[in-house]
């Protein structure tokens, strides 16, 4: 072949022109990946566990319901009952999940879930205990 800059016939295999030392071939392997460089810090690789995933489905589940039934009066105590246990399983999946550096996103808004489920039903069983006491008081207001 011969040099681009100045014409003077070089061997092929030749990466600099002998003559003026221009870059004889562009079809180096000296390309610069930028994929090496693009993914330079990837997140580690956040595996499924299934142990995590049955307790955070159990969880997730058992909290809904628990949720669902914290709003309906009277009923609500009973939520209170269902979201512990959905509570428990949620925060065991967690566990797991951080242990096993598994998928936690799951198990979290399984958790948490569960805990509003907890909050409102608790909140409820405990105003119910107080019930007798708060309508007597709001009788002798009325
Ligand atoms: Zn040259």
């Amino acid at each position: 072949m011969f040099c681009e800059h100045c014409g003077q016939e070089i061997p092929d295999a030749a990466q600099w022109c002998s003559a003026c030392g221009t870059q004889a071939t562009v079809r180096t392997t000296t390309t610069p990946s930028r994929a090496s460089t693009a993914g330079a810090a990837p997140a580690p690789e956040l595996r499924d566990s299934g142990a995590v995933t049955a307790l955070s489905v159990i969880g997730l589940v058992f909290g809904l319901i628990g949720m669902l039934g914290s709003f309906i009066p009277c009923l609500g105590s009973l939520a209170f009952f269902v979201g512990i246990p959905a509570a428990i399983a949620s925060a065991i999946a967690l566990a797991i999940a951080y242990a096993q550096k598994a998928k936690r996103t799951f198990a979290i808004v399984a958790l948490t879930i569960s805990l509003i489920g907890v909050v409102i039903s608790g909140w409820q069983y405990f105003s119910i205990i107080s019930a007798g006491e708060k309508a007597r008081q709001q009788m002798q207001g009325r």
